[in-house]
């Protein structure tokens, strides 16, 4: 194991001269410990004590400077996972001239992003709550290059993924338990510590039932641009002119199996006129799944982690996903959400089984794999009659975990028939490539003039000159939404026109003052921002 840190030579001697004159030096972004970000000059970490240290001197700083609102409830989030309490980030203090009788420091020469990673055991996880955000934040803060070094302080082991952290620098990734290995105390030369979230899409329901993210920040576009990142560290190459078109079903091998594979590969191929070839993690190495799905015209799949893999389909690709007996579609959509950001250019479908005789329960297996046995009778019949699992919360709902793991057995003419209902003609042929999505300016030199004479002629004049980024595009349709607002009242009468004046006289009243708001549109539904707001009296 290449766990050698100093390929950068440092001069002990000075290093430490220097901790000791400057002891550490902290700087965050981030208002809340939820969305904080914090660089650090000689962050120690005690592999003893298993915790950070912040050494005060004269010219040590620490900004936010929070007092004991650091503990309420953590100076950060420590995974992107929002404000999971098992996830915090905190320090102890002290003195620089501590270090006298503390055990001789190992520096780290490298760039250090620490951080935890929530579940490395699970795909989804894995892409959503670490790869894509440590990929972020390597992007927000240019010292985090291909040369840092990752540190995962969250105490599991590698986990079944570790390959794909690997991905992310070219350094080897420590884990928490190999840090005693390398010393008692050890001294980050320059690190990060947290994880952007402004990537992540879906809430797993900690404290409400789970579901997108209210306040999404991503789009196709970023995800694509990692998923790039990936296919070139994974030397996949993407050339899709070649190859003739398929579709994949990724299958579970383990639980939530679909009974009748053979049966669904045929009929998908029958309808859709193309080869059809089932993967799994277990059959496959991860570069083969990626290289097979990022040339696929459709995605196949039961509910479950291995989807996550639908972010690297082709831009116009179909994602089906499967549904067991009794969950809800809509009750759990990372995959669906994932598929629909705007400019991921995925075509969706759900499909779930109703029919109960298709479904096969395992009551019998343990809790953690669906069972009930735990549960009394009473609670079990209500599980094994209820048809449909009520919204939860994470994680041990029995109801939820009896469910999800059953096998199905898919009726196939159903499901073709929900696939039709979206992927009208042949699947992977992208539909009419969305408007580039560029959004007008503000409208320009707006004036306004009253012609007012008797009461019932009062007219108001409104002009104003295209956006300044409309001359250098083309749209296909621009129009102008103009609000007339009479000064002090809280309701406004809004027009949508075409040209770049307009001549009001439905009711427009004399001597009155107006508020005219102005914005333009670009192909129905890019709104642009509202110019300042003219003020007219007639
Ligand atoms: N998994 C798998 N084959 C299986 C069942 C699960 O490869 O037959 C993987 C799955 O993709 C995920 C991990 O094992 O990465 C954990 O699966 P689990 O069922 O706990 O989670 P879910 O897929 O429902 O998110």
């Amino acid at each position: 194991q290449s766990q050698e840190l100093s390929q950068v030579r440092i001069d002990y001697q000075a290093a430490l001269y220097a901790l000791v004159e400057d002891g550490t030096k902290m700087v965050c972004t981030g208002r809340m410990h939820t969305d904080r970000v914090c660089r650090f000059e000689s962050l120690c970490y005690s592999t003893e004590a298993e915790e950070f240290v912040f050494f005060h001197s004269n010219s040590s700083f620490m900004l936010p400077s929070l007092g004991s609102r650091r503990f309420q409830p953590a100076l950060l989030d420590l995974s992107s996972v929002d404000d999971h309490n098992t996830q915090y980030f905190n320090f102890v203090e002290l003195p620089a001239a501590a270090l006298k009788f503390m055990p001789k420091p190992v520096f780290v020469p490298d760039v250090a992003l620490i951080m935890n990673r929530f579940n490395p055991d699970n795909l989804m996880h894995v892409f959503h709550d670490d790869l894509l955000p440590i990929f972020y934040t390597m992007q927000q803060f240019p010292d985090l290059d291909l040369d840092s070094r990752l540190f995962f302080m969250e105490g599991w082991g590698e986990g079944s993924h570790f390959d794909l952290y690997k991905l992310m620098s070219n350094k080897q990734p420590l884990l928490k338990e190999q840090l005693k290995t390398l010393g008692r105390l050890l001294c980050f030369t320059k690190s990060y510590v947290g994880l952007t979230k402004i990537t992540t899409w879906y809430q797993y329901g900690f404290v409400q039932p789970q579901g997108p993210k209210a306040n999404i920040l991503v789009s196709g576009n970023e995800i694509r641009h990692f998923a790039k990142f990936a296919l070139g560290k994974l030397n996949i190459s993407s050339d899709q002119s070649t190859s003739e078109d398929y579709i994949v079903l990724f299958s579970r091998t383990i639980n939530r199996l679909i009974v009748n594979e053979a049966e669904l590969l045929l009929a998908l191929a029958q309808e859709f006129q193309m080869k059809t070839i089932t993967v799994s993690l277990e059959d496959h190495t991860f570069p083969d799944l990626v290289r097979l799905i990022s040339n696929a015209s459709m995605l196949v799949s039961m509910h479950g982690a291995q989807l996550v893999l639908s972010l690297f389909l082709p831009k116009g690709a179909t994602v089906v996903e499967l549904f067991p007996y009794g969950v809800n579609p809509d009750h759990y959509t990372p995959y669906k959400t994932l598929a629909t950001l705007p400019g991921m250019e995925l075509q969706y479908v759900a499909w779930q089984n109703k029919e109960v005789a298709n479904t096969i329960t395992y009551p019998e297996r343990p809790w953690e794999q669906g069972g009930i046995m735990h549960l009394n009778p009473n609670e079990q019949e209500n599980i094994i009659k209820s048809k449909e699992v009520p919204r939860h919360l994470c994680c041990r709902n029995p109801e939820w975990l009896y469910r999800i793991y059953q096998d199905t057995k898919v009726d196939v003419s159903s499901l073709i028939q929900v696939i039709r209902g979206v992927v009208k003609t042949k699947p992977g042929s992208r539909k009419q490539k969305w408007a580039n999505g560029l959004y007008p300016g503000k409208v320009r030199e707006s004036r306004c003039q009253a012609s007012s004479s008797e009461a019932s002629t009062t007219k108001l004049s409104v002009s104003w000159q295209i956006p300044w980024n409309l001359k250098y595009l083309k749209v296909r349709d621009v129009k102008y939404e103009v609000w007339i607002q009479e000064q002090g009242e809280n309701t406004y009468m809004p027009y949508m026109l075409s040209y770049q004046n307009h001549t009001f006289s439905e009711n427009i009243k004399p001597s009155t003052t107006y508020l005219v708001w102005i914005r333009c549109i670009f192909n129905k539904t890019l709104l642009g921002p509202f110019a300042d707001v003219l003020v007219c009296k007639t």
